[in-house]
């Protein structure tokens, strides 16, 4: 395809259109989308909030946010010469070496000419007549395009406790999320900090070791496990480039995309003894291997999941000196990976400083927040920070804040009140040519690996429908009830659906999002692979072309 047929990808040399295809989004999907559709020759614009790239590694700029994949696990793999340029420094990479990594990645392929920043879509909203979508600025700007792409990540839209009295304080205050690009300085400060999810125990092990004192509001405690990292010298990095095939796909032979496989024994298959000498050379190695690549019934067999419960329990006892501090840092109400694993740098040992302070908000409820501080419901904590690491309403939240409508104006928010339903978490049938890239339903993991398949099946239909001079592109009510019930059965058996977390699209801070839906595929990586290429192969069944 040429760059005259791109501006007419109809045929019919629209003059109503701004653009074939609108992006929203540029973080690790919108770039590769944008690097995708570009090839086709089609007119491709990026509109995203921010005021550079890098979408969660842009805005999460807290102290100690970093991956908890293997940096090099999570490269692009599409330019080999990307590859062979870009030297990790460190196995798990700070924010900032992976926002340096992705305007890289912006600048080698010269994204930024098609990219439209501080450009917030409020509304986009389908035409029939046009075939195409009419898509809306914050700031009241209009455009008109063919497909509308959303890119928009599955944690991005922050959310605050529902706490009265947010606007009160009087000291500095922060979320994770929209942590300033300006320095921020903690020394001597007293400091609180609201939550104890991954971001949280990133952020509460590094400001520990800056603050004057830190008091942590704790609801759920989660089961977290060493990260390990390190730096990586050159004749490591000279190893992992000679070996970026084999990583790649062992990573794509994994049910999460990571470098970590389970272990295809079952927990009670070995001694005792067996059982606690593989854990505890698992809690020794870097990354996710004590979660993604324990034995391969940890995540289904409740017995299994007590017994590797137990182990992390015992090692939170043996690393926090309080009994009564560990007591509470040990999670009671959900078995260990059943939620999201934070990774974590001596955040145990954080809690044996004389200046943290633990508090447990079941016992002691968070009443308000004050001009001075924050008030539970036996005293009052005078602070000059309070950080909010309250997360985010995942997956569906950042659909949610657009005004997304269908055909004869249906919501996308309506649509999806009694929880998701997609065509392999890309297409929702009644939203023709809105297609999704890590949309609900889809397979999580270690996204890039997940996101540059995504984006090649999207770019793949897309350009099958411009060769065939398709203007629209929308899921079968057959196809979309055939995947819901697909994912529904996927999920079932697993013990992180039966708990209360993101994964599951429980926020307690969101009207609606109370109990528990299956918000994403849990099948594995390979067999949603095996899905969405059959889809391909037959000629995009169960999608209406025309
Ligand atoms: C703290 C943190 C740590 C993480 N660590 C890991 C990890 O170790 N490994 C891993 O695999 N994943 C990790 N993740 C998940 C991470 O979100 C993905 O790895 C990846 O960055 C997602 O890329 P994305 O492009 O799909 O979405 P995002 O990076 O979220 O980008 C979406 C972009 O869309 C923009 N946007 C949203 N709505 C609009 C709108 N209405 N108008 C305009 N622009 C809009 C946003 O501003 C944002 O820039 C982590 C997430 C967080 C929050």
């Amino acid at each position: 395809m040429n760059g005259s047929q791109a501006s007419a990808p109809n045929g019919k040399g629209d003059g109503f259109l701004d653009f074939d295809a609108v992006i929203i989004g540029a973080g690790v999907s919108g770039l590769y989308q944008l690097y995708k559709l570009r090839q086709l020759g089609l007119r491709v614009r990026i509109f995203e909030t921010g005021t550079g790239v890098g979408g969660t590694w842009y805005w999460n700029r807290y102290p100690g946010a970093r991956f908890d994949s293997e940096s090099y696990t999570y490269a692009y793999s599409f330019s080999p010469e990307l590859l062979d340029e870009w030297s990790w420094e460190e196995r798990f990479a700070g924010q900032p070496e992976t926002e340096r990594y992705l305007n890289y990645v912006a600048d080698k392929f010269d994204l930024r000419r098609d990219i439209q920043f501080k450009s917030r879509v409020t509304a986009a909203h389908y035409r029939e007549e046009k075939r195409g979508w009419d898509i809306v600025l914050e700031d009241g700007r209009h455009y008109a395009a063919r497909f509308l792409i959303t890119a928009i990540g599955v944690l991005s839209a922050p959310t605050m406790p529902r706490i009265p009295g947010v606007e009160t304080f009087r000291g500095e205050s922060f979320h994770t999320h929209h942590w300033p690009k300006e320095p921020v300085g903690f020394e001597g400060k007293r400091v609180g900090v609201i939550g104890t999810g991954a971001t949280a125990v990133q952020a509460i092990t590094e400001i520990a070791k800056m603050v004057g004192h830190l008091t942590v509001f704790q609801r759920t405690p989660n089961w977290c496990a060493p990260l390990h990292n390190a730096k990586i010298g050159e004749d490591e990095m000279r190893r992992i480039r000679a070996s970026y095939a084999e990583i790649f796909a062992r990573c794509d032979e994994s049910p999460g995309c990571f470098i970590h496989k389970p272990d295809r024994r079952r927990t009670h298959e070995v001694t005792r003894e067996e059982r606690e000498a593989f854990w505890e050379k698992l809690y020794g190695e870097p990354g996710f291997g004590i979660w993604q690549g324990n034995f391969r019934d940890i995540l289904t067999d409740r017995a299994a999941n007590a017994l590797i419960s137990d182990f992390i329990a015992r090692k939170i006892r043996e690393r926090v000196r309080d009994p009564a501090v560990a007591e509470k840092l040990v999670p009671k109400n959900h078995g260990f990976g059943t939620r999201r694993v934070p990774l974590e740098s001596g955040y145990y040992e954080v809690y044996n400083q004389p200046n943290v302070k633990l508090v447990d908000i079941n016992e002691t409820p968070i009443e308000r927040i004050t001009p001075a501080g924050i008030k539970t419901s036996d005293a009052e904590y005078a602070f000059d920070m309070i950080i909010y690491a309250t997360g985010f309403d995942a997956i569906t939240g950042t659909f949610d804040r657009i005004d997304i409508r269908g055909i004869d104006g249906v919501r996308l928010t309506d649509k999806w009140r009694e929880g998701p339903q997609t065509y392999l978490g890309v297409l929702v049938e009644g939203f023709p040519n809105m297609l999704m890239v890590m949309g609900p339903h889809a397979a999580l993991g270690n996204f890039p690996r997940a996101v540059e398949y995504n984006v090649d099946w999207v770019t793949a239909l897309i350009r099958h429908g411009c060769e065939r001079g398709v203007t629209r592109i929308e899921a079968t009510p057959a196809g979309v009830a055939q995947w819901t019930d697909h994912v529904k059965a996927s999920g079932e058996g697993l013990l992180f659906n039966e708990i209360d977390s993101w994964m599951t699209g429980v926020n307690r801070n969101v009207d609606g999002k109370q109990t528990r839906k299956i918000m994403r595929y849990s099948g594995g990586h390979p067999t949603f692979r095996e899905h969405c290429d059959a889809v391909a192969t037959d000629g995009y069944r169960d999608i209406a072309l025309a």
